[in-house]
């Protein structure tokens, strides 16, 4: 049964809290919907009401878009179950599960599929725009993951999105974000991957950056699928290793060491659930925070010298490419596929006088590589028109599914697709 909270009420704070701490808005409702029937209810509600509403599970997007002032916040955070059948290779999740809560009960049985880095993202935020991870290099984004979608529509109506049923809203909901409608269960594809990791990151100084961000690029061009190429650029050094699931992993690492001066290294076998919290504390919440990102389809020695080009300056690199480039573009929403590296600058400070300072750092930052950034992921944009992360063809495809689903844009606290727009109307 829905609890509903309004200001005042034990537990509001806590529930319009999110992760950047630089989100401070206050629903007037929030609706912690413990059931689909609930989701439904609550949609039909804030329609009657006329109160915008906001759809959260983990709470990460960056600009707290699951928070609306002065509207109502459709929690789903009580519906985290998730169920795991082992001999199906099958994972039911509810729509408001974080990602921890999956990896748990599908190792279990050695069991994962593609999620995220940090345990406590959502599920929901998370693979509804796709879904990065250090398994989808082996078996593609999240999204590519989902068999099945359980989702209450705009005018509260239940529905399955599957290959078979309503396959045009499952095709968007591969990648289309939060648009379509609140998904209050996913079904997941599950794969044995057993319960084995290792994480390698070796520190060079930065005065080698150049030659060894170099080195790095080209030895990912080679490398197997269980490996995921990272790149860390810091103030003082460029960090560079991959992340490898599966047992062994250990024959990239003499064609890493040989690329400079290794002043310091990190190598780490641990299990996958490990491999999954490692960065769940410097990820934490209570910080500011903010990011820009892009995404880039070849790295040439210009990027990487801009890369290196601002003292000071923080990066992080992430590969792409395997299966979730084995996926014909047209097959879902989710684009981008040919991307070979995703690009991200972030920060976490605690003084709002800080606030001005770092997002114009970041802003700069960012700036000087989009030249050679053919987009950005969905996931990632902050504040970036929403045509950075679809192509015209998939853009104009995702307005006619949005017109058909959601014509009136109850659902636009999202990386929002507006119906009836022309493409080249549709900027962010
Ligand atoms: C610390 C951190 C680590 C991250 N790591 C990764 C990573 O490894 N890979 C990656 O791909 N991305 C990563 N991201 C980006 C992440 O995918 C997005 O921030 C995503 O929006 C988080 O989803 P959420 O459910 O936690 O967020 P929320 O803020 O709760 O939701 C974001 C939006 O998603 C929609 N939404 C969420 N759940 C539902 C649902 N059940 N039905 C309908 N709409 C829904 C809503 O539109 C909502 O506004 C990371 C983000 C953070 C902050």
């Amino acid at each position: 049964m829905t609890t509903f909270l309004r200001p005042g009420d034990a537990g509001y704070d806590a529930a319009r809290s999110v992760w950047n701490a630089m989100i401070d808005r206050r629903p007037a409702v929030i609706a912690q919907c413990t059931s689909t029937a609930d989701v439904a209810e609550a949609v039909k509600y804030g329609r009657t009401e006329g109160l915008e509403i906001a759809v959260r599970c983990g709470g990460h997007n960056i600009a707290g878009l699951a928070v609306p002032e002065g509207g109502l916040m459709i929690d789903l955070t009580p519906m985290n179950a998730v169920q795991v059948d082992p001999e199906q290779k099958l994972a039911w999740v509810q729509g408001g599960a974080l990602l921890g809560e999956l990896d748990k009960a599908a190792q279990v049985h050695g069991l994962a599929t593609t999620a995220g880095n940090v345990s406590h993202t959502g599920v929901g935020g998370l693979t509804l725009g796709g879904g990065m991870g250090w398994l989808a290099r082996q078996y593609g984004m999240a999204c590519d993951n989902v068999v099945s979608y359980e989702v209450v529509t705009a005018d509260g109506t239940v529905l399955t999105a599957s290959a078979d049923e309503n396959a045009d809203l499952f095709w968007g909901l591969r990648g289309g974000g939060g648009n379509f409608g609140i998904v209050t269960q996913f079904e997941f594809r599950l794969h044995q991957v057993g319960t084995r990791a290792l994480s390698v990151e070796l520190t060079f100084p930065r005065s080698a950056g150049f030659h060894v961000l170099r080195g790095w690029r080209d030895l990912n061009a080679t490398a197997p699928r269980e490996a995921t190429f990272t790149a860390n650029v810091t103030p003082d050094a460029v960090i560079v290793g991959y992340v490898w699931v599966g047992e062994g992993g250990y024959q990239l690492l003499p064609a890493l060491r040989a690329l400079g001066p290794v002043v310091d290294e990190s190598i780490e076998e641990t299990t996958y659930l490990k491999l999954q919290t490692r960065d769940d504390s410097l990820q934490g919440h209570r910080f500011r925070r903010y990011w820009k990102g892009h995404l880039f389809k070849s790295l040439p020695d210009e990027a990487i010298h801009a890369l290196l080009g601002t003292p000071g300056a923080r990066a992080s690199l992430q590969a792409y490419g395997g299966a979730i480039a084995d996926v014909p573009d047209e097959d879902a929403a989710f684009s981008q596929r040919d991307t070979l590296f995703e690009f991200v600058t972030s920060a976490r400070w605690e003084d709002p006088a800080e606030d001005e300072a770092k997002i114009a750092g970041l802003r700069a930052y960012a700036a000087t590589l989009a030249p050679y950034a053919n987009g950005a992921y969905v996931n990632t944009l902050n504040g970036d028109s929403i045509r950075r992360a679809f192509p015209p063809a998939k853009l104009d495809r995702l307005i006619a599914l949005k017109t058909a689903y959601d014509p009136e844009n109850v659902f636009h606290l999202n990386q929002n697709i507006r119906p009836d727009q022309m493409p080249t109307d549709n900027a962010a």
